[in-house]
């Protein structure tokens, strides 16, 4: 299928037609769909960005969910936290880390002086996948726009990246979280700092030192940044 068609089913899928495809042809590329049905993300106000994802049917997850899960808290926030996906709570709520990882969170948040109402959070991506599986790596690049627009209007002064698959999404890696944390990466300009997921937390009390040392350590980063 070359581009054209590729991006006709796109629209055809986007204004709510069933794109019917013969048996035996290969799946559009949801890449290339995703790049079609999300034109001028890059100069989105908040608001808008917002209303856009809110509509978004840039990948099959849109089939399955509640509602898309934007974000929460302060847009114009230093911290900004990035997770994962929105799990079945997240989905009935409209808001990331509602779940027992989300009161983790919030208690995490409070030991550094934050909360989400100062912060901002989001997610690799906005709707839940099935059975809280992983993101396919097409449901991540269909959302990315989003969050790289959400980071630059945010413009935060650190990037935690919680948990595994925030952190290889948005540094682009196959490594464990255990060697990617203690260290300063940085997403473009923002320095970005890895930790572990609230949720294997919850699995793996023993870490959470490890975890408060990640916060600790990107606190000192903001103090430096903002001295
Ligand atoms: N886990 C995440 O990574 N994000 C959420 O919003 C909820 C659980």
């Amino acid at each position: 299928m070359n581009l054209n068609e590729q991006q006709r089913r796109a629209y055809l899928e986007a204004i709510g037609i069933d794109v019917w495809v013969p048996r035996g042809e290969v799946e559009p590329d949801v890449e290339v769909l995703a790049d079609a049905l999300v034109p001028g993300v890059d100069d989105l106000d908040w608001n808008t960005l917002r209303d856009t994802v809110s509509a978004c049917t840039g990948c099959g997850l849109h089939r399955g969910r509640t509602q898309t899960v934007f974000g929460v808290g302060n847009p114009d926030a230093d911290w900004m936290f990035i997770g994962e996906a929105p799990g079945a709570e997240e989905d009935r709520r409209g808001e990331p880390f509602v779940g027992r990882s989300g009161q983790l969170l919030d208690q995490m948040l409070a030991a550094i002086g934050q909360s989400r109402e100062s912060v901002f959070i989001a997610n690799i991506i906005k709707c839940r996948p099935p059975n809280n599986r992983n993101p396919k790596p097409e449901e991540a690049s269909a959302c990315r726009g989003y969050l790289e627009r959400q980071i630059e209007i945010v413009d935060p002064s650190i990037i935690i990246a919680v948990g595994k698959i925030a952190a290889q999404n948005l540094l682009g890696t196959d490594s464990p979280v255990g060697r990617l944390r203690g260290k300063r990466h940085s997403f473009g300009n923002v320095p970005l700092v890895v930790t572990y997921h609230p949720a294997y937390l919850l699995r793996s009390p023993s870490q959470k030192r490890k975890s408060w040392d990640d916060l600790c350590f990107a606190r000192g980063i903001v103090r430096e940044m903002s001295a």
